[in-house]
């Protein structure tokens, strides 16, 4: 199932995906991205809002916890699936005179990134790394963005 908020046709460039040339850009609309599209007030407000149920759905963990089979998110990066989880043996960072061993993610393959598909991660207190939502929390995402004005859900 997908999520899609509501648009409306790009006041800036009137729907062309073009505007005014400059040297650097083009004409690209910079109102659209050259999508064409921008999306409506109700659009907008749907997405805030279920972005909202998202990350409030969401759970996070300590990368200490992590095991095989979780998705994850660290940073910016997409959720990927955990292939394995295991302290770095070569890897650490010193807190306050104490040497914290850093855990090593391995990616499940195939997965694009700027990371490739293993690197590391240093445990800290605070070192919390978020999950993706279970299928039950995202049944319940669907339902909700269902409820929203300027969204619409589609099989
Ligand atoms: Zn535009």
């Amino acid at each position: 199932m997908k999520v899609h908020f509501e648009t409306t046709e790009c006041e800036r460039c009137g729907g062309t995906g073009s505007y005014s040339y400059c040297e650097q850009w083009g004409s690209v609309c910079f109102g659209c991205s050259g999508s064409k599209v921008q999306l409506s007030t109700a659009g907008k407000k749907a997405r805030k809002a279920y972005d909202a149920f998202c990350t409030a759905h969401r759970a996070t963990k300590m990368a200490s916890e992590v095991v095989a089979g979780d998705r994850i998110k660290v940073g910016g990066d997409p959720f990927r699936r955990v292939v394995s989880a295991v302290p770095s043996s070569t890897h650490a960072i010193k807190l306050d005179g104490t040497k914290i061993p850093y855990v090593e993610f391995t990616f499940a393959k195939g997965v694009s990134g700027p990371l490739g598909t293993t690197y590391s991660l240093g445990v800290v207190k605070d070192s919390y790394v978020t999950l993706a939502m279970t299928p039950e929390a995202q049944a319940e995402a669907f339902a909700f963005a269902r409820t929203l004005k300027g969204c619409t859900v589609t099989e």
